[in-house]
């Protein structure tokens, strides 16, 4: 058991039963506070009610689909100015890439594929936890700045030239790695490994994914910053003057 991220609270949204219980249980017995969910619409009122850490998210619903629920939760979480302490872990048997990198795209911080083992479950849950979970503003908090861009950690504020970017957790714990380790080129494994805590059964190309979503958002407002090194890694490398 992991002391740090068992006591946080879990909402299971799956309309097959079957799998319902074996979520369920399988997370009480691990120390979680579990609620359930089958639809769309109890989704969402559960995750109001009950203010969620994580929501594990069936794609497939009797009334809409589980990246509906996603993004109407982040945005509502954002309007809250809470953003980024919502994780969500997609469970689905819809494994094609295009799908999954779909989910990924509107928010979620990993993808669980049907028929999955719940030691699977219980170890991703914690991970994503462990990178999604606030810890509590203090005197440790700093703001990491690279060029114009600028991270308060004690705020997860990410501006750039003065503008700020909205991110999900996994892309605000990827820029943060990256951001703590500028001037150096970061493999992919050495990404996979701090940021989505993971060594194996996990694609580098979810790397690129959340490298290509960082860009798009980073870019808006700038040059460039996030350098790729081929067969290698990315990095936050030096700037000179500025130059676009
Ligand atoms: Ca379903």
């Amino acid at each position: 058991m992991d002391a740090s991220t068992a006591t946080a609270t879990v909402l299971i949204v799956e309309d097959e039963p079957g799998i319902a219980d074996i979520l369920r249980i399988t997370l009480k017995y691990n120390g979680f506070t579990v609620h359930s969910a089958a639809t769309c619409k109890d989704a969402l009122t559960s995750a109001r009610r009950h203010r969620p850490d994580l929501v594990l998210l069936d794609v497939m619903l009797p009334d809409g689909s589980g990246w509906e629920v996603c993004r109407a939760l982040r945005e509502e979480r954002a309007a809250e100015d809470d953003g980024s302490d919502l994780a969500v872990i997609f469970v689905t048997a819809r494994d094609a890439p295009r799908d999954v990198v779909a989910g990924l795209a509107l928010g979620g911080d990993d993808y669980i594929t049907k028929p999955f083992g719940v030691d699977e479950v219980v170890a991703r849950v914690h991970a994503v936890l462990r990178r999604t979970r606030r810890r509590p503003a203090g005197p440790s908090t700093r703001v990491l700045r690279h060029g114009d861009l600028e991270m308060d950690e004690g705020t997860y504020t990410v501006r750039r030239a003065g503008q700020p970017v909205e991110l999900t957790p996994t892309e605000y714990n990827l820029l943060r790695h990256l951001l703590r380790n500028a001037g150096r080129i970061l493999t992919k494994e050495q990404l996979l490994q701090h940021v989505w805590q993971y060594d194996t059964a996990v694609s580098s190309t979810v790397v690129e994914t959340y490298i290509s979503y960082l860009r798009r958002k980073l870019d808006r407002w700038g040059p460039p910053l996030i350098e790729t090194r081929r067969g290698v890694g990315y990095g936050l490398l030096a700037q000179e003057g500025g130059g676009a």
